[in-house]
């Protein structure tokens, strides 16, 4: 099984992307061009953070798991956490699912979040699932599941069942924050962690510089 992807747009933010598409920041150090593409499974929308965010990550542990879902966490923020070069993005733990901007959580766990009434929660199994809604130009928030609102816009859904070893958590959750950060786009190439069915656990010069690339452009939409 495949890690996906999962966005909706909504009509708006097409129309506004139209209008945006041929605007771009302009950069102060060069940047290197995007080594595949990061926008092939948006449909050429491309997205990410707000320029200085700090975005904070948290995870819930599946109750009846061996596998570790905190040090798949840590080891995918300090990977993603090295490749800004100006500040663009800063990844860390959240003190609380309210607070946090990205949750992980095991399709075990009963979902702590409600979907957006205008994008479903995909209900089908796979190993990784990267999920936000996008209305306008921004990813919406969304409210807890008892109706509190929170600051989460970006779920990430595991099936660490499925997963047959400790190895392959960490590729998956690696690769899904990279879709979580504005890779909308899979890899070619095995050795990315970006490949779209992930095994490595450090990223190549090719994630890198895909990522530092996209950094660079200007959005269509924020998370
Ligand atoms: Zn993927």
């Amino acid at each position: 099984m495949t890690p996906r992807l999962r966005i909706r747009i909504a009509p708006l933010a097409l129309v506004l992307s139209a209008l945006l598409v041929s605007a771009c920041d302009a950069p102060t150090v060069a940047r290197p061009m995007a080594a595949y593409s990061p926008t092939s499974l948006t449909n050429g929308q491309l997205y990410r953070w707000s320029s200085g965010s700090t975005i904070r990550v948290w995870h819930i542990q599946p109750a009846d798991s061996t596998r570790d879902v905190f040090r798949a966490t840590q080891l995918a923020l300090a990977e993603w956490n090295a490749v800004p070069r100006l500040r663009e993005y800063r990844l860390e733990s959240a003190t609380s699912l309210e607070r946090a901007n990205i949750v992980i959580v095991d399709r075990s766990t009963p979902l702590p979040l409600a979907p957006a009434a205008s994008c479903p929660f995909d209900p089908r199994g796979s190993t990784g699932y990267t999920y936000f809604c996008v209305s306008g130009n921004r990813a919406q928030r969304l409210q807890s599941s008892s109706g509190a609102p929170t600051d989460v816009s970006v779920i990430i859904r595991l099936d660490v069942g499925g997963m047959a070893s400790q190895a392959v958590l960490e590729a998956v959750v690696l690769h899904e924050m990279g879709h979580a950060l504005g890779i909308g786009g899979h890899s070619p190439e095995t050795a990315d962690v970006m490949f779209g069915n992930p095994t490595a656990r450090f990223l190549s010069g090719r994630d890198v510089q895909t990522l530092q690339f996209l950094l660079g452009e200007r959005p269509q939409f924020t998370l």
